[in-house]
C-alpha cells in the first residue's frame, strides 16, 4: 500500500482514503463518492479494528460480508481496497497507542473507555500506510470525526479531514452496519433516535433555548418505546463536546440508545433562529 501510494504521489496524483469496518451501506458509499470527487485515487480500507472494541463489546459479532463489499466498491470506481489483517496491523511486540486527553471524556467515551484511543491509533496508522492527501469521515460518528480532526492538528499530520453528512433510511434511521442486529419489531424503538433529534431541531428552530427542556422532550419520546434504553442524551458544544445549557448558538445534540443487542448512536446540529440580542450589537 505504501509503495502504491508513493508511486501515485510521484505521478502527482491526489489520494483520498475512506476508512471503514466493512459491511458497507449507502452511507459508506456516499463517503466514497465524495472522495472520488475530491481526489484522483481512492483507497477504501476495511478493517474491523480490535483495539477500538472494549471487553464484552461486539468485536466477534460485528457483521462482515467481504464479497458483497467488493461488489459494491467495484461499481464505485475505487482504486484500491486495502484489507489489512489484525496481525499485520498489530504484530507481536506492538505497544504504541495514541490517546487524547479531553474529547474522549464525553458522550460515547464514557461508556466505551478504550474506544477513541483505538480509533485514533488505527487512523494514524492508516494515514501513514495509505499516505492520503485527504481522508473522509462521516458525521454519523460525530465524536470520532472531532477526535480525528483534533489528532491530525495536534500531531501535525499532513492530511485534510473531510466530514460527510449522515445518510438515512427513508424513515429517518441513520444507516449503520449495526442496524443488521435489529430484530423485526425493534424498528419503532430504533426510530426514536432520529425522531427525538428532529423534534429537538424543530423546538430549537421555534425558539426554545433551554437545553434541559429539549433534552426532557427527547428523553420522553425515546422512553415511549419500552425497548429503547437510553445511554445518553446530550446537547453540547460542537467543538469541545462540553455540555451546553442555553442554546444561544449552533450546538450539537447527540444520543446513544440501546435497542435489544444494538447500541445505536445519532446526532444533529441544533441551530437557534436568530443570534441572541446580546450578540446583535446596539439596537437603534
Ligand atoms: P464504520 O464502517 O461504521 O466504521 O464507518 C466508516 C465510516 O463511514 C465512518 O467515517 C462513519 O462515520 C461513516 N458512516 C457510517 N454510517 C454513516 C452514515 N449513515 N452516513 C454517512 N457516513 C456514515
Amino acid at each position: 500500500m505504501q509503495a502504491q501510494a508513493d508511486a501515485w504521489r510521484r505521478a502527482g496524483r491526489r489520494i483520498a482514503l475512506v476508512p471503514t469496518m466493512g459491511f458497507l451501506h449507502a452511507g459508506h458509499l456516499s463517503l466514497v463518492r465524495l472522495a472520488r470527487e475530491m481526489a484522483d485515487k481512492v483507497v477504501v480500507s476495511i478493517f474491523v479494528n480490535p483495539t477500538q472494541f472494549g471487553p464484552g463489546e461486539d468485536l466477534e459479532a460485528y457483521p462482515r460480508d467481504l464479497e458483497r463489499d467488493r461488489r459494491l466498491l467495484a461499481t464505485e470506481g475505487v482504486d484500491t481496497l486495502f484489507l489489512p489483517s489484525a496481525g499485520e496491523m498489530y504484530p507481536e511486540g506492538y505497544q504504541t497507542r495514541v490517546t487524547l486527553d479531553r474529547l474522549p471524556q464525553h458522550l460515547c467515551g464514557l461508556s466505551r473507555p478504550v474506544h477513541f484511543g483505538g480509533v485514533a491509533t488505527v487512523v494514524v496508522k492508516l494515514i501513514h500506510i495509505a499516505k492520503p492527501h485527504l481522508a473522509v469521515f462521516g458525521e454519523k460518528d460525530y465524536q470520532q470525526l472531532l477526535v480525528v480532526r483534533r489528532m491530525v492538528r495536534d500531531l501535525n499530520l499532513d492530511v485534510e479531514i473531510v466530514g460527510a453528512p449522515t445518510v438515512r433510511e427513508a424513515d429517518g434511521l441513520a444507516m449503520s452496519s449495526r442496524n443488521a442486529y435489529l430484530a423485526e419489531g425493534q424498528r419503532p424503538a430504533a426510530l426514536t433516535l432520529s425522531r427525538a433529534l428532529t423534534q429537538a431541531r424543530q423546538q430549537v428552530a421555534a425558539g426554545e433555548r433551554q437545553a434541559a427542556v429539549v433534552i426532557a422532550s427527547a428523553v420522553s419520546m425515546i422512553q415511549s418505546e419500552a425497548e429503547a434504553i437510553i445511554d445518553y442524551v446530550k446537547i453540547c458544544d460542537p467543538e469541545t463536546l462540553e455540555d451546553v445549557s442555553v442554546i444561544d448558538r449552533p450546538v450539537r445534540m447527540a444520543l446513544a440508545v440501546r435497542v435489544g443487542r444494538s447500541r445505536l448512536i445519532d446526532n444533529m446540529a441544533l441551530v437557534p433562529p436568530n443570534p441572541p440580542e446580546s450578540a446583535q450589537g446596539e439596537t437603534p
